[in-house]
This record gives structure tokens, sequence and C-alpha cells, in this order.
């Protein structure tokens, strides 16, 4: 059909107008379901898989989302919108297709997005992790025949340790602040990476930790779903006298270096994200301390994911896919990249 024999003679299937759900100017596009998953241009009716403003844009009549990603939703694109929660697992008809929301072990309520036509299954990963998250839905395994999988760090180098490891180094760090009397400044995306490091820490203690006005509205949402993590308290920039030596202040990415941070002289610093697994990225951005911890598949994860759900066909996407593309082609599988334009890690306050 649209296969031909590479050198090597492993065998692959290009992207074509025939295939279920395809990446086009509008988003990814599924004809037979009249529908979009994570539009960037306007259309009617789009499936959101998480709230993370790569994905979840206000370009849509009709939205579709998991049941637990609706209130994050409405908080990032508007409160008034028509966005309809679906409980994961439940199957729901769109034009000539049956679509379900399954975990995708990202950020509370991420999804992924499973499409049958007539006995045709494609799974659309989102953003997805396998590692333990106390913050959100584990990923489940969805089996089918073509996988769409991200790619953000699909190279050999990223591997990541536990989060309750990580959280570990953090708290230490934290309690070592204190000791010197200088507050920890931790930066991390305010949707999701901040929650799950106030998760894990419920571990070593149960002190408040100071929050960035663009993290403490997300970080009470997730409390309202009944998240377990510590207490948080809203910074008062106005409040001069307010000494924050040997607290933990967490901040998205995007303050790092602005002048809100004068509030927090001799500010320990650190920035937690899967980057920080490559050295160079911390002594390049400053940070006195990197904590290596992603809410995405490490390189082991997107293999054991792509093998467990048994695709005969992988597309990837994020970019960052080459290697992968070409290890699994290696090994005699279908795979291609799919251009998308979802950013290789997000939450829009941050450019990594
Ligand atoms: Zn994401
Ligand atoms: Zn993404």
């Amino acid at each position: 059909m649209h296969s031909r024999i590479q050198a090597g003679a492993c065998l692959h299937t290009e992207p074509s107008e025939d295939d279920l759900i395809q990446a086009t100017e509008t988003g990814l596009v599924c004809r037979r379901g009249n529908f979009v998953i994570d539009p960037w241009k306007e259309t009617h009716t789009a499936l959101i898989s998480h709230a993370h403003a790569d994905h979840a844009r206000p370009v849509a009549q009709v939205y579709y989302a998991s049941e637990s990603s609706v209130p994050l939703l409405k908080r990032r694109l508007g409160e008034n919108l028509d966005i309809r929660g679906v409980p994961y697992s439940r199957t729901f008809e769109l034009g000539q297709t049956r679509v379900s929301f399954h975990p995708a072990g990202h950020v509370l309520g991420s999804a992924q997005v499973r499409v049958q036509s007539d006995s045709e299954v494609w799974v659309f990963s989102g953003d997805y992790k396998r590692d333990h998250d106390p913050s959100c839905e584990p990923f489940e395994v969805v089996p089918c025949d073509t996988f769409i999988t991200e790619a953000t760090f699909a190279l050999p180098v990223y591997r990541w340790q536990p989060g309750a490891v990580v959280a570990a180094e953090i708290a230490q760090w934290w309690q070592d602040m204190q000791s010197e009397g200088r507050p920890a400044v931790l930066f991390a995306y305010s949707l999701g990476k901040a929650q799950r490091v106030l998760s894990e820490l419920t571990a070593f203690c149960d002190k408040p930790v100071y929050l960035h006005g663009a993290v403490h509205p997300l970080t009470e949402i997730y409390r309202a779903a009944g998240i377990r993590m510590l207490p948080g308290l809203p910074i008062d920039l106005d409040d001069k006298q307010r000494d924050y030596s040997g607290e933990l202040i967490i901040a998205p990415p995007g303050a790092s270096g602005s002048t809100w941070m004068r509030r927090f002289p001799r500010a320990s610093t650190g920035f937690c994200s899967g980057w920080m697994r490559v050295r160079g990225n911390r002594r390049r951005r400053g940070y006195d301390r990197g904590f290596v911890l992603s809410d995405h598949a490490d390189w082991p994860g997107l293999l054991q994911t792509i093998e467990q759900t048994g695709a005969r066909r992988i597309l990837t996407t994020h970019g960052n896919s080459t290697a992968l593309v070409r290890l699994l082609r290696e090994r005699g599988m279908d795979a291609a990249a799919l251009e998308t334009r979802f950013s290789e890690e997000e939450d829009g306050d941050a450019s990594v």
C-alpha cells in the first residue's frame, strides 16, 4: 500500500491520507470521527489530552476531556467554554468512531486517546510517563494497532530515578538551606511538576511551602481533587517584612532571573526538570541545584510502552524522535515521525 522497502530491508509506512489520525495544519485530525485531538487552529470538536498549554488551546466550540482534567482546563482555557468531562475508559461515539480516554500518568487528568474505527484501533499517547507519581492517575497500557507516542526524551541518556529519590534530594537541600538561614527557591513547571514535588515531600515533613501566584491556584485544584500535598501558602509580595529564610518556595521557571526574585535575597536556586540530566543545562542556566525529575517517559519507559501496546505501527511526536524511529526500524518495526506543534516540555510560562 504505502509501504516501501528501505535499505536493510526494513518496511515502513509513511503517514498518509488513509490514516485514521493525521497530523494537519489544524492538529491531529480524525476525519471519520469529525474531531481534532489537541488542535492548534480553529475547529469545532476537540479532544484534549491534558491541560498543558501546547496541548490545550482555546480554539474549539466543543471540548471532550477526561473528567479529572476539566477544572484545570476551565482554569486555563475559560470557565464558560463547553468542556465535557468523560470518565476514564468510558467509550462514546463520535462520527463513525468509538473514542475513550485512558490515564497517561503525566499530570492530573492527563489522558491517552483511544480511537476505534471498524476493527482498527489507534492510541494517541499525549504526554505520558511510567514512573510512580502520587499526584496523578497511573499510566494504563492500551493495546492498539497504531500507537502515536510522544518522544520528548527519546535518547538513551535520559533515564530517571524514582520520584521519591529525587524528593529526598530536594528535602535535603531544603534542610541544608534552613541550617544556613537562606531561602530555597525551586523552579518547577506550575502545572504538574510543582504538585508532584509537594506530594512527594509529604514523606519528609509537614511544613508549609510558599507558592508563586502561577502555582498556587493550580495546586488548590489538585487539593480539591483529593491529592495529598504539603500545605501551600501564597507569597505576599507587599509584605516587605516577611523573611523567607529557611523556607521552600516553588515558582515557575519563567520567574527565574525576574524582578520577582528580589524578594528572596541570598536564595539558593534549584530547577526540577528532565533536562537537568544533562549537566551543561544546569550550568548554562545558572541554577545552584538541578533535580532530574520529569513528567515524561524516559528512554526505557518509551521502549517498554511501545512494546506493551503490541502496536504494529509507531508514529512519534514532539520532534525529538530521530533516534527512536531509527531504533524501532532496526528492530523491524513500522515507525515514522509525525510533524506536530507540541513543544518538548511545557507549560507556557517556561521556555526550556
Ligand atoms: Zn504535557
Ligand atoms: Zn506535550
